[in-house]
């Protein structure tokens, strides 16, 4: 079977690193079927039930998307999905993903992250669909005890809030999942920080309201959404006193999940890899890179440290290169590059007319 006649169930497809999946898998020849509840996606003006963001994959792709909205925790409307299509395995991308809402409204993104993948697997699992690639994140190590983190790391320990605690608790779920039944091939994805957009900056990171990470609140200080950056903390021990992060370029985030895939040939259980680049840059080195890029000031206020965050984290993806054949190719101006792109032509994201 060649890739063209494998269907991929990619859940939140509408959102951000889905979306950019979606290229690259149908670049590669995958037909994909894209589900999305619209928690944080906005709809095509031109086809309501269809999201804007996808609509612009088929156009960069020059490729159909098949969608659905639903929601995880709508168990009909999920079988009715495995009803119609033939899934070849599923790439789970759909949660909730704002820190600090999570602290809020840890119900909400308990039923929804947790809640909404023991549904999706049960549906899955009912379906005879048993490929799972989970949209996981280097949040499940805490604190790290060592740098960088690899996928020996311990996890679920220091966790600071209950977004980290969802994927956290989905892992271990897989995990039990994958003892009980050898026929499941289960993938964990731990992304590092995923920034940048699509070359073309026809799709991009639209967060709704004041962006909670910081490259997506730089790119909304250059177009003058934000007045200011503030920058969390400048007294850690690191080179400039300011948090460091393993950058990603999102493409290349998409592509590890083409790369993944591949796994499923043949059967092989249940596998953890790291995305990221294993370089750690600073937030002050993000803002110079990103004032290079774009061409705009960016004004910045140094204040206090916020809560839950850690001064360094970066990890080695030397094992997704050995397994899965597959490495960052894009560096920092790259990421920034494509991201003021994307700002810069969508200055109020996909609303923006
Ligand atoms: N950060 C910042 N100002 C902001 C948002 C983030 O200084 O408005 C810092 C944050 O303290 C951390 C780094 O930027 O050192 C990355 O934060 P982000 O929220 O993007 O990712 P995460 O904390 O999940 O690594």
């Amino acid at each position: 079977m060649t890739s063209g006649s494998r269907t991929v169930l990619v859940t939140g497809g509408a959102g951000y690193i889905a979306s950019h999946c979606i290229v690259e898998l149908l670049n590669e020849g995958y037909q994909v079927v894209a589900v999305d509840n619209f928690a944080n996606a906005v709809e095509d003006p031109q086809a309501s039930g269809f999201p804007e963001s996808l609509k612009r994959v088929e156009q960069i792709t020059g490729k159909k998307c098949i969608f659905h909205k639903a929601d995880m925790n709508d168990t009909q409307a999920l079988n009715a999905i495995f009803q119609k299509h033939e899934i070849y395995c599923i790439i789970h991308c759909a949660a909730l993903k704002a820190v600090g809402e999570s602290v809020q409204k840890p119900l909400e993104y308990y039923k929804s992250n947790v809640g909404g993948s023991i549904n999706l697997l049960m549906v899955a699992r009912n379906a005879g669909v048993k490929r799972f690639v989970f949209s996981s994140s280097a949040t499940v190590y805490g604190n790290p005890q060592y740098l960088p983190i690899d996928e020996k790391h311990p996890v679920g320990v220091g966790i600071t809030n209950p977004y980290g605690q969802t994927k956290y608790m989905v892992e271990v779920i897989l995990q039990d999942l994958h003892k009980s039944d050898a026929a499941w091939d289960i993938i964990l994805l731990r992304y590092f920080n995923p920034v940048g957009s699509h070359e073309s900056g026809r799709i991009g990171e639209d967060p709704q309201g004041p962006p909670n990470n910081l490259m997506p609140f730089v790119a909304q200080v250059a177009v003058g959404r934000q007045p200011e950056l503030k920058v969390f903390g400048s007294d850690y021990d690191t080179k400039d006193g300011t948090g460091v992060r393993d950058y990603i370029h999102v493409v290349d985030l998409a592509k590890g999940h083409v790369a993944a895939l591949k796994k499923f040939e043949k059967s092989f259980g249940l596998k953890v890899y790291n995305l990221g680049t294993g370089q750690g840059y600073s937030v002050l080195e993000m803002v110079e890179a990103f004032k290079k890029a774009s061409g705009r000031d960016i004004q910045y206020r140094k204040v206090d440290r916020r809560g839950g965050d850690v001064p360094t984290v970066y990890g080695s993806a030397a094992l997704a290169e050995k397994e899965l054949n597959w490495k960052c190719e894009k560096g920092l101006d790259d990421m920034c590059r494509d991201l003021w792109r994307w700002q810069e032509q969508n200055p109020k994201g996909f609303a923006n007319k």
